[in-house]
């Protein structure tokens, strides 16, 4: 019996996030012992170069040693108090020290928690139930934010998922991405307290907002007296050192961080401004807690990233200029074999599409030949490189990852597009 059949006997599925299974792109997914850099290895041995970067948080690669260091230190004092450590208030001061519009911190253990919590403060604050969230933007599994668009975008959602009452996502009113008409709409249907939104949607493949779109949301967001939340738990220090706010320069009443944040240990953090964050427990009313939350060896991981980032800001640069190499040459070699092939490429983050057109919303990217990205991530893993093994999530270059690297990914697809 393999691994995966036996991990399927004592864990549902045989993983313990739906994506991994590979359900999405046929065949089973190699079970990893250990990465190095840009490389990972399966248990068989076999060596990947690793696009996926545990989905993010990986900017520096596997087992960095300014994160390495950092972690065994604060694991030797103690993995866990419940209280007050010093190092929660060191990376609270470097991530707000980057924002001047951000003024409080709170740390969660996960995406997930960050945007729930953040509705949940935002609503308190405004006092209005109504959220505004965009098709094919993801933001955690929590029940108001699993919903789908109903007889189209611009309605009242429905649950996305069994388990979730229509009665707890019937607040949360759907809008399509880069449209601010839908948007709009939305506002004058609801009695609307928060709209959320991945300013560079990394969910939907990458779909990055268009700049007019966020400014007019925010301008959208003033004139109705609602919370903007940036979700930038995937573009946070990613897609640049202050994700989608180097790039748009658009003010968020709350974003949402993770992924790097944690340099691969489970955080997540939500960040204001002081007349919002204070309504939050225990200095206001809206509680929000967690056992772990603000653990010292994750937030000893999350530090030695972020210090590291902040001494190296041009990593962004370079890193950009690889992840357009190999979408150049993937839409180069793509040409050459009549495939439909378009991209985007935000800083350190990837994403492609075999569509002709390039995408701009869900019903966009979704109207993309999966089937081809399906043959596509089989071929190439069996060739050593890991891709997302769905169509709809963003590639991540790590500074590790060298041009050869790059030109050898290019080269593997020259030798397996005839055959997609
Ligand atoms: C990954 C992600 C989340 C959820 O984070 P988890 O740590 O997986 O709970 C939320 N929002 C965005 C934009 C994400 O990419």
């Amino acid at each position: 019996m393999g691994i995966f059949q036996e991990a399927q006997q004592y864990i549902v599925g045989g993983v313990n996030s739906p994506v991994r299974a590979f359900k999405s792109v046929g065949g089973e997914p190699p079970f990893i012992e250990r990465g190095e850099g840009a490389y990972i290895w399966d248990i068989e041995g076999n060596k990947y170069l690793d696009y996926i970067q545990s989905w993010g948080p990986l900017i520096f690669g596997h087992c960095d040693k300014d994160t390495q260091e950092a972690i065994i230190k604060a694991v030797k004092k103690g993995v866990s108090f419940g209280a007050p450590t010093k190092v929660e208030v060191e990376l609270a001061k470097e991530v707000l020290e980057l924002f001047p519009h951000l003024d409080l911190i709170r740390f969660v253990n996960s995406g997930t928690e960050a945007t729930m919590s953040a509705i949940r403060l935002a609503r308190g604050y405004t006092s209005k139930d109504d959220i505004i969230k965009f098709v094919g933007c993801y933001h955690g599994h929590s029940d108001s934010l699993l919903v789908s668009a109903g007889s189209g975008a611009a309605t009242f959602g429905v649950p996305s998922s069994p388990g979730v009452p229509a009665d707890f996502t019937k607040h949360t009113l759907l809008a399509e991405y880069n449209n601010i008409e839908s948007v709009k709409a939305a506002f004058e249907k609801g009695d609307v307290g928060c709209v959320i939104i991945e300013p560079i949607a990394g969910n939907m493949s990458l779909v990055p907002a268009k700049k007019e779109f966020l400014e007019e949301l925010r301008e959208l967001c003033n004139h109705y007296g609602a919370v903007l939340i940036l979700d930038e738990v995937m573009s946070g220090f990613r897609a640049s050192l202050r994700g989608s706010f180097d790039i748009y320069g658009v003010e968020a009443d709350i974003v949402t961080f993770g992924k790097v944040i944690g340099g691969g240990m489970p955080v997540g953090a939500f960040a204001g401004r002081k007349e919002i964050m204070e309504k939050l427990s225990p200095v206001g009313p809206v509680y929000q807690a967690g056992t772990l939350s603000g653990n010292p060896v994750a937030m000893s991981a999350g530090l030695a990233v972020i210090k590291k980032l902040k001494e190296n800001p041009e990593i962004y640069k370079e890193l950009e200029k690889k992840a357009k190499a190999l979408m150049e040459g993937f839409e180069k070699t793509s040409k050459e074999n009549g495939i439909d092939f378009t991209y985007n490429v935000v800083g350190s983050m990837f994403g492609f599409f075999f569509n002709p057109k390039k995408p701009e919303n869900f019903a966009d990217v979704d109207s993309s030949d999966t089937q081809r990205y399906a043959k596509f991530h089989n071929k190439m893993l069996n060739k050593g490189f890991y891709f997302a093994p769905s169509a709809y999530e963003t590639g991540f270059i790590c500074t590790p990852m060298s041009d050869s690297d790059i030109q050898n990914t290019i080269k593997a697809y020259e030798e397996i597009a005839k055959e997609i």
